[in-house]
């Protein structure tokens, strides 16, 4: 299991994003600072509708400092769908979704093979 942290400000803000864009998804990359994961951009033009049919054109120059991404479930299910499974790997090695009702109980991590994980809030 990776040891893999994320600022709680962080996760508040995902939350926030998954509330602000319902019920539509939105889609953030994360990037690490000093180890812990703690910043994120949003992907432009990717704040569309409920599909995830743009995930699999999005494209946005990745650096060493890439985590991975986040979006949102509007659903709720918290799970990765087909295609999350085919973007993750593109879009590096952590995931986070966040379904509605976008709280504590409504996140969980994937690595880019769909495997859960725990990420330490810090
Ligand atoms: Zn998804």
């Amino acid at each position: 299991m990776p040891d893999v942290k994320i600022r709680r400000e962080l996760l508040d803000t995902l939350f926030a994003l998954g509330k602000s864009q319902h019920p539509n998804e939105f889609l953030a990359i994360l990037k690490f600072k000093n180890g812990v994961i703690e910043e994120l951009e949003l992907a432009p033009g990717t704040i569309s509708g409920r599909s995830s049919a743009s995930f699999d054109t999005f494209m946005m120059p990745l650096d060493t400092n890439t985590a991975g991404s986040a979006h949102s479930h509007p659903s709720g299910a918290v799970r990765p769908s087909e295609a999350d499974l085919r973007f993750f790997p593109k879009t590096g090695k952590y995931h986070i979704i966040v379904g509605a009702p976008y709280n504590d109980d409504t996140w969980k991590a994937f690595m880019a093979n769909g495997e859960q994980i725990s990420i330490e809030v810090v």
